[in-house]
């Protein structure tokens, strides 16, 4: 007889670890207990010794689908009382290192049980089991059981009970586990004639045919849903939101219909069918039949499949009801706050978009908006990480000590949890420059810190004296620490590649608050754990008209052309049509006068003034809109090896100046926009291959993040021309490059501050 303690760490919570450690219990004979205990899985295992060790080979080699052990501790314990049956025990508690499950899309099984006639669960928008269904955003805290869930108001019947309690069904010990019988419903919002439940799903479903818009709440929040196929549905949704052409994510009935519309990869698909079903940005087929206004001008669509089963009854049900097989589901927010999450969001911010609201009644207590991800070289490349990604933590090899809280950026925001060697990066929170973000921000930073039963002692923030994201922080009360917005995005590279040596960080980037006051955001520099010294930045220029600067890039094209061509700005300025209203004259006042005017050295700007100046966009009705745009321009037009006469590098700036002089002349000489595209990624590419080479002092190793980075061409001539020089490239995957990575970029740098005691 032999008695082991095991103790499996990792992903353990909501995965269905203790169902299927009592079936291999079952089969090999085995008595005991198992118990949740929030960071682990506890198991007492009794037996002859040899059926002890094959029950813990089950276990290693055989754990839930979902589950990721990280580590398996057994041992023997003497003196083990005698077990006479092997028993789940509730939940206890203790603390240390947790791991949160994130939500999980609807599994293959539940979607059989959903459309099957003869199924007690037959269309039942809330079907779940032991293996999906929502995690993070019911639970209250930890551990995960149904009465520390937003599940605790919905008793199970006692169908669903003996389910619940019997080791050989799929929904043994699924907390989320309900019926038509007991479970949440499904209603209209506000609906004069009460429509609930099948009613209700009709009385949507009847709206999406006829084209009009309908916001449907799911997992992590609501979505405002229409007829992807259906030009006009998708144009008055643009008019209500007032989102004239940021692209609209389309959720597609099923893989095939994904095929028939869009080019993709095994990989691709593996990932789109998965349990974590992201957006991805696929290319699109010349043949698709998507309304032209899901993403006017764009080559990609964002596509994702249905992964609430309340989403997948939208598109299949009884009622004969002829339906599109692809639907609009965007983000149910007023742009730039967050995503809606409750009925009073939903009626205060979304009903005068939709035609009606097709909600439920089970809470949710985090918001998980879509995640987005492109590729890059075959691998997923990250745009957006949120639901299905949040909050699986990211382990570092370096032993790190302590408990930090990191705020994230301004825009994008996600906020950073580091306890130890574990950070865990939040969903996606959204943008702050809105109250609402602010206060959503702080939300959730309380809710996760108790999930993860951490007090931290540390507060890290952006440098931005005015973020809101700062002002949180700081009313933390917590001592606080200011990172440099760019070093802080190659941090971020160099944590999520678990680097922490010395490295040249390439920050391309949007705007961020440099040490000297100014903007900065095409910069270089020497990084390490412990700080930074800028290298490089792009030549600088003066970012006039504020605010405008950022939307209207033809202002930073006229402003640079005023530095670079002296009095024959107004000739060109003229000749590219860039002045989009008032005139020269009155720009190249404020200009000199440096009106609401400050120096910068964002790169993303740099992009949206050569946009500007080919032609391709004037302004941006959404972020990084003329920076894609001229991206995508470039890709029609990939060329080899590209030179120029003149020198890339000077002595401490990237002659940027230059290339936007040669661009504009060529432009001028009627060279094509796309060669001239493709030409300006090219020589910014080696531009910074080039200063990184006559700065880094030996350091062999190169981060590249920020935003611009997001840009796939920008990424991969930067990449091939470093390599070519002998540099060894960080990059992104599954850490977005954009500002929603920033935090855990802070969270190192704080949790390297709080160990060499600098607070
Ligand atoms: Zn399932
Ligand atoms: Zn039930
Ligand atoms: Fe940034």
């Amino acid at each position: 007889m032999k008695t082991l303690r095991i103790k499996v760490y990792g992903i353990v919570q909501g995965v269905g670890m203790r169902p299927v450690v009592a079936r291999h219990a079952a089969r090999t004979g085995i008595k005991g207990t198992v118990a949740n205990l929030g960071p682990y899985v506890e198991i007492f295992a009794q037996g002859e010794a040899a059926k002890v060790d094959e029950f813990l080979r089950l276990i290693e080699e055989e754990p839930p689908k979902r589950a990721a052990i990280l580590k398996i501790d057994a041992r023997p314990v003497e003196d083990a009382p005698v077990y006479d049956d092997f028993e789940i025990i509730e939940s206890g508690k203790t603390s240390g290192e947790i791991f949160v499950s994130p939500d999980i899309a609807m599994c293959d099984e539940c979607r059989e049980e959903l459309f099957d006639k003869n199924n007690r669960r037959y269309l039942h928008p809330f079907i779940n089991c032991t293996c999906c269904g929502p995690r993070l955003t019911i639970l209250d805290s930890l551990p995960y059981d149904r009465e520390r869930t937003s599940m605790k108001e919905f008793p199970m019947c006692d169908k669903c009970a003996s389910e619940y309690y019997d080791p050989d069904t799929r929904r043994y010990d699924a907390q989320p586990v309900c019926c038509n019988d007991c479970g949440p419903e499904v209603f209209i919002l506000d609906d004069p004639e009460g429509r609930r439940g099948r009613d209700a799903i009709v009385h949507a479903r009847k709206i999406l045919s006829e084209g009009g818009v309908v916001a449907v709440k799911g997992i992590g929040g609501f979505h405002l849903a229409c007829d992807a196929k259906s030009d006009d549905a998708v144009m008055r949704l643009r008019q209500l939101k007032h989102r004239p052409a940021k692209p609209f994510a389309v959720m597609m009935r099923d893989i095939d219909i994904v095929r028939k519309h869009c080019i993709t990869t095994d990989v691709q698909e593996e990932i789109i069918t998965g349990h974590q079903k992201p957006i991805l940005l696929l290319p699109k087929k010349d043949d698709s039949t998507l309304a032209p206004g899901i993403a006017p001008g764009n080559p990609t669509v964002g596509v994702m499949l249905p992964y609430a089963p309340v989403q997948s009854l939208l598109f299949d049900y009884d009622d004969e009801l002829n339906m599109t097989d692809c639907l609009v589901m965007t983000s149910g927010n007023v742009s730039g706050l967050p995503i809606c999450r409750d009925d009073e969001d939903a009626r205060a911010e979304i009903a005068r978009f939709a035609d009606c609201i097709l909600t439920h009644n089970r809470k949710i207590r985090i918001r998980a908006d879509d995640s987005v991800m492109d590729f890059y070289d075959g691998k997923p490349y990250m745009i957006r990480r949120s639901r299905g990604y949040a909050p699986l933590p990211y382990m570092m090899t370096r032993s790190f000590e302590g408990s930090v809280i990191a705020y994230g950026g301004e825009l994008k925001n996600t906020f950073c949890i580091g306890v130890n060697n574990l950070f865990y990066p939040s969903s996606y929170i959204g943008d702050l420059t809105d109250l609402k973000g602010k206060a959503a921000l702080t939300e959730s930073v309380g809710r996760m810190q108790v999930l993860l039963e951490t007090r931290p002692s540390l507060a890290v923030c952006d440098l931005h004296p005015r973020y809101n994201s700062s002002e949180a922080a700081e009313e933390s009360g917590l001592p606080l620490v200011r990172v440099q917005h760019h070093y802080a995005h190659v941090l971020s590279c160099m944590a999520e590649n678990d680097f922490f040596g010395e490295c040249i960080g390439v920050s391309f980037d949007g705007t961020g608050y440099g040490t000297d006051g100014t903007i900065w955001g095409g910069e270089i520099m020497r990084c390490d754990l412990d700080g930074f010294d800028r290298l490089m930045s792009i030549r600088p220029f003066l970012q006039t008209g504020g605010d405008l600067a950022s939307r209207e890039g033809w202002r930073i094209a006229v402003s640079m052309l005023i530095d670079i061509c002296g009095d024959e700005a107004e000739g060109i300025c003229d000749k590219l049509g860039l002045i989009r209203n008032g005139t020269f004259k009155m720009y190249k006042a404020m200009h000199d006068d440096k009106v609401n005017s400050v120096v910068s050295t964002s790169a993303g700007r740099l992009f949206d003034a050569v946009s500007a100046i080919l032609g391709i966009r004037y302004e941006s009705t959404f972020e990084g809109e003329a920076a894609t745009a001229l991206m995508y321009k470039a890709m029609e037009h990939v060329q080899e090896e590209i030179t120029a006469d003149y020198d890339l590098v000077e002595v401490d700036v990237l002659a940027t100046d230059r290339i936007v002089k040669d661009l504009t002349e060529a432009r001028l000489a009627g060279s094509d926009e796309s060669a001239l595209a493709y030409r300006f990624h090219y020589l910014l590419a080696r531009a910074i291959a080039e200063a990184v080479s006559c700065k880094s002092n030996g350091i062999r190793t190169v981060a590249l993040s920020g935003g611009c980075y997001q840009n796939t061409l920008l990424l991969g001539l930067t990449k091939r021309l470093l390599e070519d020089r002998g540099f060894k490239v960080l990059i992104h995957s599954l850490i977005p490059p954009n500002d929603g990575g920033i935090s855990l970029g802070q969270a190192v740098y704080g949790m390297n501050k709080l160990m060499n005691g600098g607070i």
